[in-house]
């Protein structure tokens, strides 16, 4: 059965359909990509699979369950979201640790990996802030960081790569082709940005005014002039 499952799902906000009823399959370890202009619903889309906002109709299932409103940790899902908050009273080392903390790693390699990430994503200095004194930019690296060291077997991530400079953007691009490659994480992930979509995807999900407008791999999507 596939991994991620949407039945005919629908989400409005007032008279704003955000998400018109769409039906989505992806299945274990693929890397789809929800590619379209801006309102056209593609964090609804991703928000709606975290469970972090209530479907208006429809289903979603995980892992052949249907999904209940639980919190996305619960249920092996790691978001990278602009919203989805770090712990504001945990220092951006401890917020990394945390999901390692509660496996139960040992101490010197939860260390190591939490340096090892900070470097990566070019934090190397800030492990002992707290999230409020970081930039928004900067948080949301952190929680790439949080989702990046533990592995989750489902990953949404939503324009993690946005404005960042191209070394920094190489670097991550490498880590989120490593969690997907060489861990076999099924991947969504949110971006406008074509040409990045054409290079990291197994199919290109295209969003248009709160529909699918196209599901196709890469080498087959047609874009209208
Ligand atoms: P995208 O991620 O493709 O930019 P969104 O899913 O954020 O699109 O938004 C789809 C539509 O739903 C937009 O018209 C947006 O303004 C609206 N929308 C999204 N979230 C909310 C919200 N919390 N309240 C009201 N309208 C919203
Ligand atoms: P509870 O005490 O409700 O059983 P936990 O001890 O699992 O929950 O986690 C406490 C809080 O930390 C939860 O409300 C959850 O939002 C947050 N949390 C725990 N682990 C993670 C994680 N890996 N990523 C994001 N948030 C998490």
């Amino acid at each position: 059965s596939p991994k991620l499952r949407l039945v005919e799902v629908s989400k409005s906000y007032g008279p704003v359909q955000a998400l018109r009823p769409t039906s989505l399959e992806v299945e274990e370890g693929e890397f789809l990509t929800l590619l379209g202009p801006s309102g056209s619903g593609k964090s609804t889309l991703l928000q709606l699979l975290a469970g972090l906002v209530a479907v208006d109709s429809g289903q979603i299932w995980i892992d052949g369950a249907l999904s209940t409103r639980t919190p996305p940790h619960k249920r092996g899902l790691g978001v990278v979201f602009q919203n989805y908050a770090l712990f504001p009273h945990l220092t951006v080392a401890d917020n990394i640790a945390f999901p390692l903390e509660m496996r139960r790693m040992e101490r010197a390699e939860i260390d190591r990996r939490v340096r090892e990430i900070l470097e990566i994503v070019q934090l190397p200095q800030l492990g002992d802030r707290l999230p409020r004194e970081l930039s928004g930019g900067q948080q949301q690296r952190v929680a790439f960081a949080r989702c990046a060291v533990y592995a989750p077997p489902i990953i949404l991530m939503d324009e993690p790569l946005g404005a960042l400079d191209k070394q920094l953007r190489d670097q991550m691009q490498g880590e989120i082709r490593r969690l997907h490659r060489e861990l076999g994480a099924t991947i969504i992930f949110v971006t406008h940005d074509q040409e990045e979509a054409m290079s990291m995807s197994d199919r290109i999900c295209l969003m248009r005014d709160g529909s699918i407008e196209q599901l196709a791999k890469p080498s087959e999507l047609y874009f209208r002039p």
